[in-house]
């Protein structure tokens, strides 16, 4: 359990950026020490070169000059300086003749030797060199001896102790810890205040969140904290408000429901009693009541259809099977089939077809489209009145439009006549066996086909339903 609780801790926001902070103060450091003291070693070995050489060139004359290198003359001056000089630099200072043999050494150990090493025969060409060896920890230069006539007679070669190098370095590293130490401990502290600084808000509104899921309360309060956040928790305000009126239209669909479907239970267990409660019940009677009784299941049996259809449409992944319909077909035989119902009320249904429209739609479900909206123009309809339905397309959608001369409907319904249940005028809808569902199922049908459906009214005058569908049917990202 503790292992448990120690990995989700690095699992946290709070700990990487804690962790980010201080890689940030403390990587600088980690890169720039050791170039540091590479640049400070190289520059010291060439600064330390370059006062060797111009120190060489100051005794060239005298050098040259002394007898040393033919081995002439002695100068004790000269002797005593140089390894004083030597001394100084804690090396050894040896003249080279041409002949690669030492005439002299502060050490005076191997006078009369002979040298042969790379640098000292380039500096007897004329170059001015030097080495650093890291296993002693020395610097070598030699720099050429010169005559009069600028001819090399001889090499000067200088040894120098390096040591000192180590011992600024140990001085600087423990410098730089005492920097590390500090600002390790700053980042440390200044990236504990940041996690906490920044998850705060995020462990307030994860206790908010649990609240909301206990229900104790019903909206994340507001915080100010920084915009992602303030941004997240408006959003998630709005999925909440969301899904509380998801949960509000669904109980209100399924008391809608219940109660629609009693309704036609109702009237059935009425007209059963009254014949169980009377005695001698004339068999007319019972004629009458028996085709009432048969009315109410009709209509029982088509709010079950309709349901089963919205179920089907609404269904998350409902399948449409899309094929290339002749639309000018279609409602030339929906009309057909709707001609005994308008002919019973004297209704005059023209159709009017601008071009001839082949669309890729799922004609099931867009034959319910149509018969809705044809089937409505008719039943809320005056007896002698008209239907108007007119088609067209352009290069990219088809249009229709369903226009009566009817009953219109009331301007404070016309945003409701979508909802599932919804009907205008209550009582004349249902003497007409309206459920309340076919525009509902109308508008799906048309979502499903990335289409609009748009309606016009005015009371007592008529209505007008205006359809736009795409001629070509694209699947939606989510749903592919
Ligand atoms: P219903 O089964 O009751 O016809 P709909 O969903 O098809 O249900 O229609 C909802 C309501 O919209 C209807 O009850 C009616 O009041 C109104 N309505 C729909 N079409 C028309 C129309 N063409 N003319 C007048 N009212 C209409």
């Amino acid at each position: 359990m503790k292992n448990k609780n120690k990995f989700l801790f690095f699992h946290g926001i709070g700990s990487k950026i804690a962790i980010i902070i201080i890689c940030v103060g403390i990587i600088p450091f980690l890169v720039c020490v050791p170039i540091s003291l590479h640049a400070y070693d190289s520059v010291s070995i060439h600064t330390d070169a370059t006062n060797l050489m111009a120190q060489a060139v100051s005794y060239n004359n005298q050098i040259v000059t002394s007898g040393y290198l033919t081995g002439d003359s002695q100068n004790e001056v000269l002797d005593t300086e140089l390894k004083s000089v030597a001394e100084s630099y804690n090396g050894r200072i040896l003249i080279i003749n041409s002949s690669l043999k030492i005439v002299k050494d502060s050490f005076s150990a191997d006078i009369g030797k002979t040298v042969i090493w790379e640098n000292i025969i380039y500096s007897m060409q004329g170059q001015s060199l030097y080495y650093y060896d890291k296993v002693t920890n020395y610097l070598i230069v030699t720099v050429p001896l010169t005559n009069s006539d600028g001819d090399t007679v001889g090499v000067y070669v200088v040894n120098k102790s390096m040591d000192y190098l180590d011992q600024n370095k140990d001085m600087f590293i423990s410098y730089m810890l005492i920097g590390v130490v500090i600002i390790l401990s700053l980042t440390i502290i200044i990236a504990v205040l940041t996690s906490i600084r920044y998850t705060r808000p995020l462990k307030k509104m994860s206790k908010s969140l649990d609240a909301i899921i206990r229900e104790s309360e019903t909206v994340l309060p507001e915080t100010k904290s920084y915009k992602e956040l303030e941004d997240i928790s408006s959003k998630f305000n709005e999925v909440i408000s969301k899904l509380h009126s998801i949960d509000e239209s669904r109980q209100e669909f399924v008391s809608n429901v219940s109660h629609e479907l009693k309704t036609p239970l109702t009237s059935m267990k009425v007209l059963a009693d009254s014949l169980n409660g009377s005695d001698d019940v004339p068999i007319e009677m019972y004629k009458e009541f028996m085709v009432d009784i048969g009315d109410e299941i009709d209509r029982e049996t088509k709010i079950i259809n309709d349901l089963l259809s919205l179920v089907r449409m609404d269904k998350s992944g409902a399948v449409l099977n899309i094929t290339a319909v002749n639309i000018n077909e279609l409602i030339e035989h929906i009309l057909k089939r709707l001609k005994p119902i308008a002919d019973k009320a004297d209704i005059e249904v023209v159709f009017e077809s601008f071009r001839p429209v082949v669309a890729e739609v799922d004609e099931v479900k867009f034959t319910l489209v149509v018969t809705n909206l044809v089937e409505n123009a008719i039943k809320y309809n005056n007896e002698g009145g008209w239907v108007h339905i007119t088609l067209n397309s352009d290069h990219q959608f088809f249009y229709i439009k369903v226009e009566d001369n009817g009953l219109g409907i009331p301007e404070d319904s016309v945003d409701f006549i979508f909802d599932r249940f919804y009907r205008a005028d209550k009582s004349h809808s249902r003497e007409i066996g309206g459920t309340g569902l076919g525009l509902a199922i109308t508008k799906s049908a048309i979502a499903m086909h990335n289409g609009e459906i748009k309606v016009r009214s005015k009371l007592g005058e008529g209505s007008t339903f205006d359809l736009r569908i795409p001629l070509n049917y694209i699947e939606k990202e989510d749903e592919a």
